[in-house]
């Protein structure tokens, strides 16, 4: 069984870690998959290996070695990232529905965007493409990616910040921690939101599809003065579906920045030179 984690967490709060990732926020509370009943985890189980499957069915396609030659991949690609993508939220509209019958249900709404002044973070090459993609078909490129330059450079500015912290004071895991906070903290909001919406929506990674609010929406909100009160949490697919998706990255041969708009930016300058991608059947 691939492990499911429910993991909850408060702002402020370092107490009672019982995981701790580099790069990823503290949590409270990790709740795996060993304390679901054997029905729900059997149901999310089968989502997921849907989710791998389309995975699978992308990472063995033709043409993924050469695309950064030729600016070309497979439409496959994009059929089935959709489809990985559609199964993935179904078994996140499932877990939710779970949860709400067992008394804890999420408080997030439509035109809330508060988490979206995060920085997302651990986006692998194939959602990279795919809200490049998204990016190119919304017919405003120029200005999504203005917008990422300016966020990259205030992203840039915290990073300076943090690396004049003196040696020791924190390791490297500990600045990336520090630096994704003071990001927050500035509400610098993400460069694909206008008037509280996501303008990429379909195409958002899955870092942008798995955080919830258990508390009061406006809490979320880094100046609210309950912020430090906040209950949220994630619902984080199982580690085969990262490793699905490593396994794109791997035979696309291309690594970029794991955040979103670094690894956005790379992608438009460095490799797609502003271009689209072909599509080719
Ligand atoms: S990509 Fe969309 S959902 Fe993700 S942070 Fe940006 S606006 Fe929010």
């Amino acid at each position: 069984m691939d492990n499911i984690k429910f993991q909850l967490f408060r702002p402020g709060h370092d107490m009672n870690l019982l995981e701790k990732q580099p790069g990823k926020p503290s949590y409270d509370v990790v709740i795996e998959t060993a304390d679901l009943p054997e029905q729900v985890l059997q149901t999310v189980q089968a989502y997921q290996n849907k989710v791998i499957h389309y995975l699978h069915q992308i990472a063995w396609l033709d043409g993924l070695a050469r695309w950064t030659i030729t600016k070309t991949l497979p439409s496959q690609f994009i059929k089935y990232f959709g489809k990985a993508l559609d199964v993935y939220d179904e078994s996140v509209h499932y877990f939710l529905g779970y949860l709400r019958r067992q008394g804890i249900a999420a408080r997030c709404t439509p035109g809330c965007a508060h988490c979206c002044c995060h920085m997302p973070v651990g986006i692998t090459t194939p959602e990279l493409i795919y809200l490049y993609y998204g990016m190119h078909r919304s017919g405003i490129f120029p200005r999504f990616f203005r917008r990422c330059m300016e966020a990259e450079e205030e992203w840039r500015e915290i990073l300076q910040q943090c690396s004049c912290l003196p040696p020791g004071e924190t390791t490297n895991e500990g600045m990336r921690e520090r630096t994704l906070n003071s990001y927050h903290c500035r509400e610098h909001f993400c460069p694909f939101l206008q008037n509280n919406l996501c303008q990429l929506y379909p195409y958002r990674p899955i870092a942008c599809r798995m955080h919830f609010s258990l508390s009061s929406p406006p809490w979320c909100n880094p100046s609210h003065f309950q912020h430090q009160h906040a209950v949220r949490f994630n619902l984080e697919p199982g580690e085969n579906v990262f490793a699905a998706l490593e396994q794109i990255e791997n035979h696309l041969q291309l690594k970029v920045s794991d955040t979103m708009v670094g690894g956005i930016l790379e992608l438009s300058v460095n490799v797609m030179r502003f271009e689209e991608i072909s599509w080719i059947n």
